[in-house]
C-alpha cells in the first residue's frame, strides 16, 4: 500500500516537474521574443546608436536573461546579442571597456556552450574584434586557430582559415565599396548593361525563420542569391550587387541604400516563409504597399524583425506615402509577377511542389526608400516537412535560382521593349 502511494506520489510529482518545465520553457520564449522584438527594432533602426540608454538597458535585460533561463538554447543567442550591443557601444563612442565587455561575453559563449551552433561564430567575432578594432593580429589568430581545431567541420572553419590567411599577408584592411559603385555604375550606362541589386534576407544574428532540421532562413537565401548573381552576371551580362554575400548582419535601411547609391535598375529581396500551423506551403510575392490584409501585415512584421508597426505608425504611413509618390509602383507590380509566376512554374515542373499563392502587397520596411523597382519573394515555407526538406536540397536552391534569373530576365526583356 505504501508502495503504491509512494508510486503515486512520484508520479505526481514528476508530472508536476514536467508540467514546470513546460511552463519554463513557455515563458523563456515570450521573454525571449520581447527581446528580440526590442534588440532587432534598436538594430535595424538605430544605426548610430543614438538611444544609448535603451541599448544599455536592453543589454542588461538580455545578460539577466541569459542567467535566469541559461538551460534554453536561447541563452548562447542573448548572450551574443549582448556582445554585439557593446561592441556598437564601441563603435560610436569608443569607449575600451564596452570591447572588454564584448570580449568577455564571446569567451563566455563559447566556454559556457561549446556544442552550441553558435559557439564557432563567437569565436570568429571575438577574433575580428581583436583583429578590426584593436588591431592586435596576434590576439585575433588565437581565435582563429581555436576554429579551426576545435570545429573543423563546422561553416566558420574557412572564415577562420581565410582570416589567417590575410594576418600571413598582413591585409586587416576590410573592402570598401561605395568608390567601387560608383565606377561600375558609369561603366554599367555606357554598356547598357543592367544593374541589379540582390538582398538575401536576414544574416549574423538574425536567422530568419527556422525550419525543419535546423534549417535557416539566412543560409538557404544566401545560397540561392550567389547562385543567381552568377547567373545574371554570366548570361545577362548585368551588374549584381549582393547586400550581403557571408553571414552578416545588415541594417535594413542600409540594404536600401546600397541599392539607392548603386542606383539599381531592380531590388528584389530574397526571404522563405513560414506559418505558425506549419502546415502552409507555396511561394507568393510582394510589393511594396500599406495593406490592410491581415497575414500580409503579420508576415511584413515578421520581416520586418518587428518594427513596432503599432509604435511608430505615425512615421511609416509618413515614408510609406512617400515612397509610394516616387518608387516605380507600376513596374514593381509587374517585376513581381514576372518574377512570381516563372519561379513558380519553373520549380513546379521539376519538383514536386504545390501553390502559387501569387501576388501581394504589404509594408515591408526593406523595400521602403527604394528608387526602383523592388520587390520581396517568399520562397515556399521553411517550417513545413515537406517544403524544408526541399530548401534544404542544393538542387532545388539552383532551380530556384534559375525561376528567378527567368523571370527578371523576362521582365527586362519586356522593359526594353515597351520603351522601344
Ligand atoms: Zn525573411
Amino acid at each position: 500500500m505504501r508502495v503504491r502511494i509512494l508510486i503515486a506520489l512520484t508520479i505526481v510529482v514528476v508530472l508536476l516537474q514536467g508540467g514546470a518545465l513546460a511552463c519554463f520553457a513557455d515563458s523563456a520564449g515570450l521573454v525571449i521574443e520581447q527581446l528580440n522584438k526590442k534588440y532587432f527594432s534598436l538594430r535595424n533602426t538605430d544605426t548610430d546608436v543614438r538611444r544609448l540608454q535603451e541599448w544599455k538597458s536592453l543589454a542588461a535585460e538580455l545578460q539577466s536573461f541569459a542567467e535566469r533561463f541559461s538551460e534554453s538554447s536561447e541563452a548562447a543567442f542573448a548572450l551574443q546579442k549582448t556582445a554585439i550591443i557593446y561592441q556598437q557601444i564601441f563603435r560610436h563612442y569608443g569607449k575600451r571597456e564596452a570591447l572588454d565587455r564584448a570580449i568577455k561575453l564571446l569567451k563566455k559563449v563559447q566556454q559556457q556552450y561549446p556544442r552550441h551552433d553558435i559557439a564557432d561564430d563567437v569565436l570568429v567575432q571575438a577574433g575580428d574584434i581583436y583583429l578590426y578594432e584593436l588591431r592586435m593580429p596576434e590576439q585575433a589568430d588565437k581565435f582563429y586557430r581555436k576554429v579551426i581545431v576545435s570545429y573543423p567541420d563546422s561553416d566558420m572553419y574557412s572564415v577562420a582559415v581565410s582570416r589567417r590567411k590575410q594576418l600571413l599577408v598582413g591585409r586587416v584592411s576590410r573592402e570598401r565599396v561605395k568608390s567601387r559603385n560608383k565606377t561600375e555604375r558609369r561603366q554599367a550606362v555606357n554598356k547598357h548593361r543592367p544593374v541589379i541589386v540582390i538582398d538575401p534576407g536576414h544574416g549574423g544574428e538574425d536567422l530568419g525563420a527556422r525550419g525543419v532540421g535546423g534549417l535557416l532562413e539566412k543560409d538557404v537565401v544566401l545560397a540561392v542569391a550567389l547562385e543567381l548573381k552568377k547567373l545574371l552576371s554570366k548570361r545577362l551580362n548585368a551588374i549584381v550587387r549582393l547586400t550581403r554575400s557571408r553571414d552578416v548582419f545588415i541594417p535594413l535601411a542600409e540594404r536600401t541604400n546600397l541599392a539607392n547609391d548603386f542606383e539599381a535598375d531592380l531590388f528584389i529581396s530574397l526571404h522563405v516563409n513560414a506559418s505558425r500551423s506549419k502546415k502552409l506551403t507555396g511561394f507568393e510575392t510582394y510589393y511594396l504597399d500599406n495593406t490592410n490584409d491581415k497575414s500580409s501585415r503579420k508576415l511584413a512584421e515578421r520581416e520586418n524583425a518587428s518594427m513596432s508597426f503599432e509604435g511608430e505608425q505615425g512615421d511609416l504611413q509618413f515614408i510609406l506615402s512617400d515612397l509610394i509618390q516616387n518608387a516605380k509602383l507600376e513596374e514593381s507590380i509587374m517585376l513581381a509577377h514576372t518574377v512570381n509566376d516563372a519561379t513558380y512554374n519553373f520549380i513546379k515542373k521539376k519538383w514536386p511542389v504545390k501553390n502559387n499563392l501569387g501576388v501581394k502587397k504589404a509594408p515591408f520596411y526593406v523595400l521602403v526608400g527604394a528608387h526602383m523597382p523592388c520587390i520581396l519573394v517568399e520562397m515556399f515555407f521553411i517550417d513545413n516537412k515537406q517544403n524544408g526538406l526541399l530548401l534544404a536540397k542544393r538542387e532545388f536552391r539552383k532551380d530556384l535560382a534559375w525561376g528567378l534569373f527567368n523571370g527578371i530576365k523576362k521582365y527586362l526583356e519586356t522593359e526594353s521593349q515597351q520603351k522601344k
